[in-house]
């Protein structure tokens, strides 16, 4: 098989796939390998890989899944683009989401809803939710993704993959169209773990145009793998298995922390508080982040500019209010009323103290443990519709992902069976720059499912 009918195969493959499972918001027509591909230097050369939509492309249309980005044309690649083209991986297209990645589900997007591959009537989880069912679905071998409560972790879980949201600061986020730029973080889905190491280690480490990315030198994180699970000291909340959480889905993930008992680790039982508080500290945090990051789409400089307006205010007014949809616009007004003179230090600031609580109590806890683990989500996928006019319960979904963002520490999801006929994730956390650990326990419950 060569780069080239590869290349070809996978795009005819994805726009047939894409009538059935609309995964895809942009297919690259006229994709091709890199010249001179290098198999043995590069591990990614001419392998097809699919992009979240608001990770932005050099002269390909990049609209997060927004009207407001409908004829966007980046003049450059993000720096996780740069890096694995440099790596020779081929570009075949651009992934469905929801709008500004602001969803759990994938039905806010202009382009329309995903389908779940396993079963086309269920949500397919969000926001990168065109990423893990094109993955799942077997068009691309990886995507990228990107993760600021559970955008790759949630996805994963309900399509039956593997998806890591790594350290905050680990991957440059230079070209990730911002929504809360302290908790967002690029990461990868792939079917198996070790293709996911393979490709953190192109895109992971420093980058002079992100000032939060670590400088920390970064391992073959492909070399954790097969060290067995032999003496792990592993944390397991009592809040990640209450009731709260679908009795399948917990019975799923039981039987994973059996078999790493079975197989020498030492399991112990944690309890993380805060956890009840998660949800209104993240969408406090989240949306205020994401008010202020979108301010700058005001239809002069590019984007949606709404027509027949008489002034200023006017172009700024029926632009976003044309170009952004619902959720985006709740979001908007939810931060920015977190953040106003009045409110602020009742909301914004409270939620901020919250946060380092929170950080707190994961440090505790790695102090005792090398990792924590349990479900991704509280249930496996749900019908498309059931929650979209229920905000409230949609936020609530992301209860057990939120944490991670808020911490800043590594997180991802691997498959641990079925609930229902439809894929349940289990969810490894580290402790900050540990996504090795992560690496090690993924593959290990991965060769024995
Ligand atoms: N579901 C969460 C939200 O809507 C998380 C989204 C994300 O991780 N990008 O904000």
């Amino acid at each position: 098989l060569s780069a080239d009918k590869l290349t070809k195969d996978t795009v005819a493959n994805i726009k047939d796939e894409n009538k059935k499972l609309n995964a895809w918001i942009t297919v690259a027509d006229d994709a091709k390998p890199a010249e001179n591909l290098d198999f043995s230097k590069n591990k990614l050369a001419g392998i097809p890989i699919g992009i979240k939509d608001n990770i932005t492309t050099k002269g390909v249309k990049t609209t997060a899944a927004s009207h407001m980005l409908y004829n966007y044309v980046p003049v450059f690649d993000a720096t996780v683009i740069s890096k694995l083209k440099k790596a020779q991986a081929t570009f075949v297209g651009k992934t469905n989401m929801d709008e500004f990645a602001m969803g759990s589900s994938t039905e806010h997007s202009y382009y329309g809803p995903t389908h779940n591959p396993w079963n086309l009537d269920k949500v397919p989880g969000g926001s990168s939710g065109g990423s893990a069912a094109a993955v799942a679905s077997g068009q691309v071998v990886a995507a990228l993704g990107s993760d600021t409560g559970g955008s790759i972790r949630q996805p994963a879980a309900f399509n039956g993959i593997f998806g890591i949201k790594p350290t905050y600061g680990r991957v440059s986020r230079w070209g990730l169209i911002a929504f809360s730029s302290s908790l967002d973080q690029i990461g990868v889905l792939t079917k198996r773990a070790k293709d996911s190491a393979e490709i953190l280690n192109v895109i992971a480490g420093s980058d002079d145009r992100d000032s939060t990315v670590s400088e920390k030198e970064v391992p073959d994180f492909t070399s954790f793998i097969g060290q067995g699970v032999k003496g792990l000291r592993i944390g397991v909340p009592k809040e990640y298995m209450s009731d709260a959480v679908d009795e399948k889905v917990r019975a799923a993930v039981q039987k994973q922390i059996d078999f790493l008992k079975a197989n020498g680790a030492i399991i112990n039982k944690v309890s993380l508080p805060l956890t009840k508080y998660v949800v209104p500290t993240y969408y406090i945090i989240a949306s205020s982040e994401a008010s202020s990051n979108l301010q700058r789409y005001d239809g002069i400089r590019y984007g949606y500019r709404a027509k027949d307006t008489k002034s200023l205010v006017d172009v700024y007014v029926k632009s976003r209010s044309e170009g952004f949809g619902p959720e985006v616009k709740r979001r908007i007004m939810l931060g920015s009323f977190a953040l106003s003179a009045g409110s602020y230090d009742k909301f914004f600031k409270q939620a901020a103290k919250v946060r380092t609580l929170i950080c707190n109590e994961f440090d505790k806890i790695f102090a005792d443990n090398d990792i924590i683990v349990g479900p991704t989500t509280t249930t496996p996928a749900f019908d498309i519709g059931s929650e979209i006019s229920d905000p409230i319960k949609m936020y609530n979904n992301d209860i057990l992902t939120i944490s991670a963002n808020l911490a800043g520490i590594p997180a991802a999801s691997v498959p641990a069976g079925l609930a229902d006929g439809m894929p349940v994730g289990f969810q490894i956390m580290a402790k900050r720059f540990d996504e090795g650990n992560i690496f090690r326990v993924a593959d290990f419950i991965e060769r024995n499912n």
